[in-house]
């Protein structure tokens, strides 16, 4: 296995991100094929006993074990590294497991991590009930409002955790505000990047820490497998994540890895073409709806911070019906092209009732502090014709009775 560019870092840091997405983090094997191969393998073998000692004392660079390391796993990882502008990564079986690893291998009991209020349910499940088990205290804040992550301090908080666009509201978090605070008092800000991707927005820009991924989303981008990655820097990766991770075992399969990489080829032109749909058809559905959520369209609070912030819009926004749950349930039904699925960043538009899917854990008043209410119906615009996708909204609208 040789990396087709050498050993030279530099020269890939330069390419532009259309180029690293392609070619970034490519190994070729002496068979010089031309896609990466597939090493779907759990273990490797050794040519002498001696080799074997040698990588176990880290003197000689090959692999021993799936868990530790895989070739076809080691170059996604190399790739989402570059496009995201990070030292390093390291992938995991989903975005949930990344969550999970990225939070826990660095808080202990005894901590405190303040966390965003709007937020993935499994993401707030994990600071409502998984590390109070630990021992890990957890301070809940509205996102949005830079002097209640500063009040929410305390001598023992480590950690900031946030995503921005959140899921569903599109609440934007002002990365750089809240980054600039967690430094001053020696915090490290983990966040969510899985509405964007690093084809739109790149938090490490912003003075962000550690970025966790959903790549099950934008990054595979078709539907396909679960992944997750964690970006940071070397020391982070290497000193908090990776002892977590080789001794704990949420590995992305090399299978699943082959597949994101194969995603990411094509992230930057799906990610540009979804979010220009989204906007079409935000559009839209702004001249039918009480209430819309899209961090494009000047009604949006934080329209001016979402731009700074991001490339473009994405692919995601929700709008809000005044007649509850029915009437949301109604326009899902009447849908004939857009398909009911809870899944984003998925090639295909599909649109969801947040409150009894996605938030459906978080109880009625859980979903009332987030603003979720029985009206929201959030939507992923794929890469269909979006004249195709307005015609069946307005069926559909028509159909609800607006
Ligand atoms: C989907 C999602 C996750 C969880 O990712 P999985 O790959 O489904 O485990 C976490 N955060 C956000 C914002 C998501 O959209």
């Amino acid at each position: 296995m040789k990396r087709t560019t050498g050993q030279d870092r530099t020269k890939t840091r330069n390419w532009r991100p259309a180029t690293r997405a392609i070619r970034g983090g490519t190994w070729r094997s002496e068979m010089g094929e031309t896609s990466e191969a597939l090493f779907l393998t759990s273990g490797f073998t050794y040519d002498d006993a001696a080799t074997v000692a040698a990588r176990f004392m880290g003197e000689d660079d090959g692999m021993t074990y799936s868990r530790l390391q895989n070739p076809t796993v080691q170059m996604l990882e190399e790739r989402i590294a570059l496009l995201e502008g990070a030292e390093a990564c390291r992938t995991q079986a989903s975005g949930m497991a990344a969550m999970t690893a990225a939070l826990l291998c660095q808080l202990s009991a005894g901590d405190h991590m303040v966390s965003a209020r709007a937020a993935f349910g499994s993401c707030r499940w994990l600071g409502d009930s998984l590390l109070p088990r630990f021992g890990v205290d957890v301070t809940v804040v509205d996102a949005t409002d830079l002097s209640a992550w500063e009040a929410a301090i305390r001598p023992n908080t480590k950690v900031f955790f946030f995503e921005t666009p959140a899921n569903p509201t599109m609440d934007i978090a002002d990365l750089a505000g809240i980054a600039e605070i967690a430094r001053a008092h020696g915090i490290t800000t983990v966040v969510d990047n899985a509405f964007c991707s690093p084809a739109l927005q790149r938090p490490l820009e912003f003075g962000i820490d550690v970025v966790a991924y959903s790549a099950t989303k934008l990054m595979d981008g078709q539907g396909r497998v679960l992944a997750g990655a964690v970006c940071g820097s070397e020391e982070f990766i290497n000193d908090k994540l990776l002892p977590f991770q080789r001794n704990t075992g949420p590995n992305l399969s090399p299978f699943n890895a082959w597949v994101v990489l194969k995603g990411l080829e094509t992230l930057d032109l799906r990610a540009k073409r979804q979010s220009e749909n989204a906007l079409k058809v935000g559009e839209f559905v702004a001249g039918r709806v009480p209430r819309i959520l899209h961090p494009w369209l000047d009604s949006h609070p934080r329209q001016a911070l979402a731009m700074k912030q991001m490339d473009a819009c994405g692919p995601i926004f929700s709008f809000v019906l005044d007649g509850g749950r029915a009437q949301a349930h109604a326009l899902l039904d009447a849908l004939e092209l857009i398909d009911i699925s809870n899944n984003i960043g998925d090639s295909r538009s599909l649109m969801c009732h947040p409150a009894s899917s996605t938030h459906h854990n978080m109880g009625p008043e859980g979903r009332e502090a987030m603003g979720i209410g029985e009206g929201m119906l959030r939507i992923n615009v794929g890469l269909e014709d979006p004249e195709d996708l307005i015609a069946d909204l307005d069926q559909a609208l028509t159909k609800a009775g607006l």
